[in-house]
C-alpha cells in the first residue's frame, strides 16, 4: 500500500489538527490543508471524536449565548460548562 503511505505521510498530526479545527470549520484553510485534514480525520479515531465534541461544545455555546438569561445558563449541567471553559483555554 505505498499510495496510502503517502498519504498518511501527507496528513496533519493530531496536534496540528487541534491546532487547524478553528479555521477549518470557518473554512479558512486551504484546499491542500483541508485535503489533508480530511485525509488525517478519517483515519484517525481520536481526533473524529474530538472534532465531534468540539462541535457539541461550540452548539451548546450558541444555545447559551442565544438565550443569555441567567434561568437557562443555570441550567446548563457543571460538567458542560467546566468543557466549555476547558476548550476556551486551548
Ligand atoms: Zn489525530
Amino acid at each position: 500500500m505505498k499510495l496510502l503511505k503517502k498519504i498518511m505521510h501527507a496528513s496533519l498530526t493530531c496536534r496540528q489538527v487541534e491546532e487547524f479545527l478553528m479555521d477549518y470549520l470557518e473554512k479558512r484553510l486551504g484546499l491542500w490543508t483541508t485535503l489533508q485534514f480530511h485525509v488525517h480525520i478519517f483515519m484517525c479515531p481520536n481526533c473524529t471524536k474530538y472534532i465531534q465534541e468540539y462541535k457539541n461544545t461550540i452548539a451548546l455555546e450558541k444555545q447559551i449565548f442565544q438565550n443569555p438569561d441567567e434561568e437557562a445558563i443555570g441550567n446548563v449541567p457543571d460538567d458542560i460548562l467546566q468543557a466549555i471553559i476547558s476548550v476556551k483555554r486551548q
